[in-house]
């Protein structure tokens, strides 16, 4: 596969070890300010040779990227986090152009297969009355969104699994919780490349799940995986419907 990489920063430098470990080519490294890139912006040139442009800027670039992208009829992962009010119009745009878009706030697939345990989990406890739910996630304290976009997908996964809970409270309590509050809380401290649990808890026992990142390598090779599963494809994705498509019947467990 022939990648352009939009974004030559952290994660499209962890994109680019990622690829050459699989045998894949970067064909372009496109980004305004970093070294070692062989364009400043997007163009057709630039874009040319390329199956699949891989995205990780930042939020406010993100509209204008996956535009271009899918004026020029390339498929393209955003793992950018933080744009997704303007989502509609970018669907748009790629609806219009005939292209084809997958985006994640979170491209571990650890994370994503964690989501789906979660969901089961939730609903499996949520039928006995004694267990009660709560979930954490801690992040280094150099992150400066909070709570986690997982962590926020988390809860709305606990929501809808798990009725007797109707809202997430992520920050601290300073009195008793109610019954109907889901506690997700955010620490933020140190180094922790990414940890979000899910604890369900009952008078005898606790049963935890827990998902711990050990770097931005999972991030790189879920995108990669992604890439790999748009090219050839139309339309807009989320990473847990490739993941759907990948994981075929066995998704249904
Ligand atoms: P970074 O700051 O290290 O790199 C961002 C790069 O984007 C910089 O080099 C910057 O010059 C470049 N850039 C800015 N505007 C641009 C534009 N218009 N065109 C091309 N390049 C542009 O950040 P990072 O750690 O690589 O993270 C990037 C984004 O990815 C963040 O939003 C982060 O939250 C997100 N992220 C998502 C996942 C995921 O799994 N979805 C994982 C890690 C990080």
């Amino acid at each position: 596969m022939k990648i352009a990489l939009v974004g030559y920063g952290k994660m499209g430098q962890e994109v680019e070890r990622a690829a050459s470990q699989k045998g894949h080519s970067i064909v372009a490294r496109i980004d305004p300010l970093a070294e070692g890139c062989s364009a400043r912006d997007i163009t057709a040139a630039t874009l040319e040779p390329a199956d699949v442009c891989i995205e990780f800027t930042q939020p406010d670039a993100v509209v204008t990227n996956a535009e271009q992208v899918a004026r020029l009829k390339k498929p393209i992962v955003v793992g950018t986090t933080g744009w997704y009010e303007h989502l509609a119009a970018v669907e748009k745009a790629v609806l219009e152009a005939g292209s084809a878009l997958v985006y994640a706030p979170n491209f571990s697939l650890g994370v994503n297969l964690f989501y789906r345990i979660a969901e089961t989990a939730a609903a499996l406890f949520e039928g006995f009355e004694e267990y009660d739910v709560s979930g954490m996630e801690m992040h280094h304290r150099r992150k400066v969104d909070s709570p986690s976009g997982t962590a926020r997908r988390l809860g709305e996964i606990v929501l809808k699994a798990f009725p007797r809970k109707k809202r997430v409270r992520s920050d601290a309590i300073d009195r008793a919780i109610a019954p109907e509050e889901f506690h997700l809380v955010s620490v933020r401290a140190g180094y922790f490349p990414g940890t979000h649990s899910l604890t369900f808890d009952s008078a005898a026992d606790t049963v935890e799940l827990i998902h711990t990142a050990r770097s931005r390598a999972g991030f790189a090779s879920g995108a990669l995986l992604a890439a790999e599963w748009i090219v050839g494809r139309k339309g807009v994705y989320t990473f847990e419907q490739v993941l759907e498509d990948l994981l075929g019947p066995r998704a249904t467990i």
